[in-house]
């Protein structure tokens, strides 16, 4: 049988390991100190004030929608192409997302859309770093500016990419960060948050607990049992044993970034005169953090043989995503339709998704490019 190359995959060696098991026989199993350690060790690797650890992505965005304070009757302004939790974060608070086309070379928000998607309604603006690339935060934060927004940048893909030389994390009112498998690092399932504002932190943190305003270890070091449930919360906690293994997963961040450089290096000059292919476009002012490494089939090849040849071949391709407006569930309760943004659309019917991880050996990156370049050749238009 030939081995499989998966899109994504976590690497996990014995520190992390030993970083777990040494949490396992410690006191305290969640809501114990690693928790401020992986705080205190993330906001310093982004140079952000403040960071505030949650169970998942989607609890970090949803975190960061209710301490941006929308409720409903609210707009809040998303990429059409996204995964969907970039969107239901805003539906989890009774708001109503409306949809902004991308550029078709980045597949990032288009920013000159932006500004006219704007109404009386709309209270935040979700940006979404896709691929791994950062947005053009100085235009994106002069209309949050000029309209009075926050800006919500949902970094999933882009952890230890910078814009600028600016850092994310650092790069707009909330940055969002998740620990999922396939992501840079990984705590199993978790997600986080940063901020430079001290007050928004403390409303994420109370709404993580349930809306509870003193946490267990709180109230033992007051000798007291009263707690008082200010607003409705959740329980959006990362345990103890997930932030050690985040707090060690994170020392070998920079090290994995580079390795996706180079595989995004290797795959940009073996696929630069490839016939039906054409990669993103990376602008000049970003240093991209390679979530994804995504190229687009040219006119006339069909994504699903292609997609199906590659998988049946072994080469774990995916596709990264279709337009959120045209799961059922959006066409149901917003009535959203096909044609409400043409570039996500017409993007969505050629890209492809190439593994990319740090597990990926030359030999691997080799056979990928090779399989895909007689997959383009046998089906040729
Ligand atoms: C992974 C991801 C999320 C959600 O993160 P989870 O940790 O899986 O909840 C949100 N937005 C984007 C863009 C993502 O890639």
């Amino acid at each position: 049988m030939i081995k499989n190359i998966p899109y994504g995959r976590q690497s996990i060696d014995s520190n992390d390991i030993k970083a777990i098991a040494d949490v396992l026989c410690s006191d305290w199993l969640t809501t114990g100190p690693k928790i401020d350690e992986f705080e205190r060790v993330f906001s310093a690797s982004v140079g952000a004030r403040h960071a505030v650890a949650v169970s998942s992505g989607t609890a970090a965005l949803h975190a960061a929608v209710y301490a941006a304070g929308i409720k409903s009757g609210d707009e809040v302004i998303v990429p059409a192409i996204s995964f969907v939790a970039s969107a239901n974060c805003i539906v989890f608070q009774s708001g109503k997302p409306i949809f902004v086309d991308v550029e078709s070379d980045t597949l990032l928000m288009d920013a000159k859309k932006v500004e006219k998607a704007i109404t009386k309604r709309t209270k935040a603006i979700i940006a979404v770093d896709y691929a791994g690339q950062p947005c053009d935060y100085d235009i994106l934060r002069r209309i949050a500016k000029r309209y009075k927004l926050l800006l919500i940048a949902d970094a999933c893909h882009s952890l230890g990419g910078a814009y600028k030389n600016q850092p994310v994390g650092t790069l707009a009112d909330f940055n969002v960060f998740s620990f999922h498998p396939v992501k840079h690092i990984t705590t199993g399932e978790g997600g986080m948050i940063t901020t430079e504002n001290s007050e928004l932190a403390q409303r994420m943190r109370i709404f993580r607990n349930h809306g509870i305003t003193a946490d267990h270890r709180q109230r033992e070091a007051r000798g007291s049992w009263q707690y008082e449930m200010a607003d409705l919360g959740y329980n959006y906690r990362l345990t103890d044993f997930q932030c050690a293994l985040g707090i060690s997963q994170l020392s070998r961040l920079k090290k994995w970034i580079m390795q996706r450089k180079e595989i995004a290096k290797y795959y940009d000059s073996a696929l630069a005169k490839t016939e039906g292919i054409m990669p993103l476009k990376t602008k000049a002012s970003v240093s991209h953090a390679y979530h994804l490494y995504v190229i687009k089939l040219t006119a006339g090849r069909d994504r699903r043989i292609i997609f199906n040849a590659l998988r049946q071949l072994g080469i774990g391709v995916n596709v990264h995503y279709l337009p959120i407006y045209l799961h059922p569930f959006y066409r149901k309760e917003f009535k959203t339709r096909p044609g409400l943004c043409p570039m996500a659309e017409e993007a969505y019917n050629s890209i492809l998704s190439l593994p990319m991880h740090n597990n990926l050996s030359k030999t691997d990156l080799k056979r990928i490019v090779k399989t895909l370049e007689r997959v383009l050749r046998t089906n040729a238009k």
